[in-house]
């Protein structure tokens, strides 16, 4: 839909629309208002150069798309039926719950193999640890590819999932070689699309679950979603989107927390919506808080930094892990909640 400027374009400028419309396969339909007119593009209209072009001229005001750009993350898509399935857990069925670690410790493994026994006892279902983390600066810890070995004894231990981020190809290849079971794209790498194309690609086929959070710098709902597309495209459907909070903060928050956008990003794709309330409010004491919200707002899980003793943690864990005492309230809550009438479904 093209809304000019003017009340309504001139001859020559309506010409010149159909001609650009017309290089893509479409028309132009010219619905006749009392005072203005506006012009509808008939035909497929997701070419982003066709809208780029219409958007040059300096005699349009704005053009609205009808069709979503993203074509397999949308509602309608034929995906829309896929069940995700992680572990035990059929994705938007049941409430899925992953907790652990931000960071592994690798000199001190036993706190990450303790935490994984006790979430699993509060009831989570998959295990989260960082082997590689991006950080804000190149003199904090970086991880260290010896945890890899941490993650996979506490799989090992428990039975259950496990989560990890990566960041880059090689990191890709070692996962995939251990058969790691969700892959996070953390907040920095949301809109690395060279790194979501990969990820695709290399997981195509498998039942790996990519959990891809939004990035801090991520202001459209489509924005996220067409990154999901990414990877949906390079051959993975099982897409997770995360909110985590976004910038700037909310003065005492860690981020702007962000689970709201839930039931908008449910309205356009078909995607599971997990939240991370750990990263977005940034301190143990808001995180039940965070979480419940998350699941009033519809949200099909939670992805919460949890440790056995949060002081004795590295990375965010000493600020934002709760205790996996404190997980088993909230997830005793997040279930009630899931199953009340007041959730947004
Ligand atoms: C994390 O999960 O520990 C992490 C680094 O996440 P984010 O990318 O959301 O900051
Ligand atoms: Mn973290």
């Amino acid at each position: 839909m093209i809304i000019p400027k003017a009340n309504k374009l001139s001859k020559e400028q309506l010409k010149a629309i159909e001609s650009i419309v017309g290089e893509f396969e479409c028309n132009i339909q010219v619905i006749t208002g009392a005072h203005k007119n506006i012009y509808a593009i008939i035909g497929d209209e997701r070419s982003e150069l066709m809208v780029n072009r219409l958007v040059g001229l300096n005699y349009i005001s704005r053009v609205d798309r009808m069709e979503s750009v993203y074509k397999l993350m949308d509602i309608r898509s034929e995906l829309a039926g896929h069940e995700i399935k992680i572990g035990g857990v059929t994705l938007k069925k049941e409430l899925f719950i992953s907790a652990g670690h931000c960071t592994i410790d690798p000199k001190n493994p036993q706190y990450f193999l303790e935490t994984a026994e006790a979430v699993k006892e509060a009831g989570a279902q998959a295990i989260r640890g960082g082997i590689w983390k991006p950080r804000t600066t190149p003199h904090s810890f970086q991880g260290d590819s010896k945890s890899l070995d941490v993650l996979l004894e506490a799989r090992e231990k428990t039975g259950l999932p496990v989560l990890t981020e990566v960041m880059d190809e090689e990191q890709i290849k070692i996962t995939v070689e251990a058969g790691i079971d969700i892959f996070q794209v953390g907040t920095r790498n949301a809109l690395n699309y060279s790194l979501l194309k990969q990820i695709g690609k290399y997981t195509a086929g498998s039942n790996t679950a990519i959990l891809l959070k939004r990035s801090r710098h991520m202001g459209p709902i489509d924005e996220f979603i067409s990154a999901g597309e990414y990877i949906v495209s390079g051959g993975n459907p099982n897409i997770v989107l995360c909110p985590r909070g976004t910038m700037p903060n909310i003065d005492g928050y860690r981020n702007h927390p962000d689970e709201s956008i839930t039931p908008l990003l449910k309205e356009r794709t078909w995607a599971p919506v997990i939240v991370d309330p750990s990263h977005a409010v940034g301190r143990a004491i808001y995180v039940p808080a965070c979480s419940l919200a998350a699941i009033a707002y519809g949200a099909d899980g939670l992805n919460i930094e949890t440790h056995i003793n949060p002081q004795k943690g590295i990375g965010d864990d000493p600020a934002q892990s709760v205790t996996p005492d404190k997980l088993a309230e909230i997830i005793k809550d997040a279930r009630q909640l899931w199953n009340s009438p007041s959730r947004f479904v």
